[in-house]
């Protein structure tokens, strides 16, 4: 059986950590099994903000190691997939009297510029509200805001191209594939995993690495039987997704007056994406949906900020995860830290726990966890991500708008709109899912939105989508754009794809 074959590694997990220590172990050399329970990006790394950023609130907790990291990490992020990663700019309102006064503010946004290596990111300026069109959407009670630098990702197909690209380079990547039991023995480990068709199968590696997220205790109690499982603090953050409020290509950065923070972004063209909130969280992590109080609480935030109310009517769409923080022991879950923790137990058959991170900082948190796999169990190759490119990530920092011309001019029956999602999806490979089509009849199917044959097939066929939920709100965010009928449609039309495939 190929799964007794003894590997290097085994990784638990396939959110954005398993997913980038997957890939920077394969690219050095290392033979890696990764399994994930559900589907790619299915816990906390599809629930996030999908914010590329610093942290600027996180100086307030002098977490200067991470906001430094993770400045850094915008740009060399940005170049290595431009198409899922983008620069964007922040508007933060202040108001005399506000939680925090102007000049701390400020000061905050100098340490930001300057502490983080930025070269092609723009430096922080001033706004008058009363002039600068993004004043419009606001009430004429802010006048001045800052504006600065950030970025936007998708996160849950940075995920997906991690594990494309860890499988490309020879990582054995095992979707809806749970890990339910693993043992030391004979100087190594014995992992068991089962699939969603209940086949269970025995894997051996040198080395176990739990990136399983807020599932990093469970791991330990549960498939590891062990009783010192209290790592991790989760706490939940939700987002609700509403008609556009704003016109203007920048997000907004609100303070409230509880001391929190808020985003309103820019989403998918048509919608504003606001969030998040803080609470902590117990119970079963999968289970986790945004509560009443959030809605009313994102509802009522953002109202107080935009000229135009937000109210329930509004939300289109609404989500909601749990961030797997480090339990440092803080008070209130916005001040427990946002930095991560590796631990790592040496030995026969070590084992390497990853606690918290975040998606900003998921390739120095995979550099750093090669670091104690090189101490466990020899080095293998030198770091190599910065400089290199997921999957789909082959064109200039800047030419997503270029490659959209492109694209368009080969294939000019695309609209707009559909091309620029297809190059905001796939990027480089866009052009390969098309497959030569020469009319919208040649991409098969239209499902609803910009979604068609063409496109499912590739997802299923590359990306390991098997469900409507998971190319409709992971691999893409057509979701927002289909009816519940055309959402059938594709379940329908995917559940007689996996019929056929038994069939043959
Ligand atoms: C509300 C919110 C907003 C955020 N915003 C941002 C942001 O803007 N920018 C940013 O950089 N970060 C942000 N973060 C943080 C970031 O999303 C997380 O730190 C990151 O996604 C965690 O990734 P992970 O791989 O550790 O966990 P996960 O993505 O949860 O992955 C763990 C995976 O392990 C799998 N698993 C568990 N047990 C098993 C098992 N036994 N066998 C197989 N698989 C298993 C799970 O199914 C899961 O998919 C945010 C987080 C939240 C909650």
């Amino acid at each position: 059986m190929s799964g007794e074959k003894l590997q290097d590694l085994f990784v638990i997990g396939g959110g954005i950590n398993g997913c980038g220590i997957a890939r920077d172990a394969a690219g050095r050399g290392y033979s890696v099994t990764l399994a994930e329970m559900k589907d790619f990006a299915s816990g906390t790394s599809s629930a996030s903000t999908k914010l590329i950023h610093g942290g600027l609130r996180y100086l307030e907790h002098y977490e200067f190691r991470l906001v430094r990291e993770a400045l850094m990490e915008r740009e060399v992020l940005w170049a290595m997939a431009p198409h899922i990663i983008w620069p964007m700019r922040f508007v933060l309102p202040f108001q005399k009297g506000g939680v925090r006064p102007a000049w701390l503010v400020r000061l905050g946004l100098f340490l930001y510029d300057h502490i983080g290596g930025r070269k092609r990111l723009p430096a922080t300026r001033t706004l008058d509200l009363r002039r600068d069109p993004a004043g419009r959407a606001l009430k004429p009670i802010f006048r001045k805001a800052f504006e600065y630098s950030d970025g936007w990702v998708d996160d849950a197909r940075m995920v997906v191209l991690n594990a494309r690209d860890a499988a490309a380079r020879g990582a054995r990547i095992l979707n809806r594939t749970q890990v339910i039991a693993a043992r030391r023995e004979q100087g190594g480990w014995t992992i068991e995993t089962r699939n969603a068709e209940g086949e269970v199968e025995t894997h051996r590696a040198r080395m176990l690495v739990n990136a399983a997220g807020p599932w990093v205790d469970q791991v330990l109690s549960g498939v590891l039987a062990r009783n010192d499982a209290r790592n991790v603090r989760l706490v939940q953050g939700s987002h609700i997704v509403v008609r556009r409020k704003f016109d203007d290509p920048r997000a907004f950065f609100f303070q409230n007056p509880d001391g929190r923070i808020m985003f309103a972004i820019p989403y998918e063209e048509d919608f504003t994406l606001i969030g998040t909130t803080d609470r902590d969280f117990t119970g079963d992590p999968r289970a986790i949906s945004i509560t009443e109080g959030e809605i009313d609480y994102l509802c009522q935030a953002a109202s107080d900020y935009f000229a135009e109310p937000v109210t329930r009517d509004d939300i289109v769409w609404r989500y909601s995860g749990v961030r797997p923080l480090f339990n440092d022991g803080a008070s209130k879950a916005q001040e427990a830290t946002r930095d991560y923790v590796l631990k790592l137990e040496e030995g026969m058959a070590p084992l390497l726990n990853v606690f918290g991170g975040k998606l900003t900082t998921y390739r120095r948190l995979a550099e750093h966890a090669l670091e104690k796999v090189g101490e466990a169990i020899g080095a293998k190759g030198a770091a190599w991500t910065a400089g290199s490119r997921l999957p789909g990530g082959q064109f200039p920092a800047d030419g997503a708008a270029a490659a959209t011309r492109s694209l368009i001019a080969a294939y000019p029956f695309l609209s707009e709109r559909h091309a620029a999602r297809l190059i905001r999806c796939y990027g480089s490979d866009a052009a390969e899912l098309l497959d030569g089509a020469t009319d919208s009849a040649g991409l098969g199917r239209h499902f609803g939105g910009t979604l068609y044959e063409a496109e499912v097939r590739w997802l299923v066929a590359r990306e390991w989508a098997m469900t409507a939920e998971e190319i409709l709100w992971r691999r893409t965010k057509q979701g927002l754009f289909l009816t519940q009928d055309e959402m059938q449609g594709l379940e329908d039309y995917l559940r007689g794809m996996a019929v056929q495939h038994r069939a043959g």
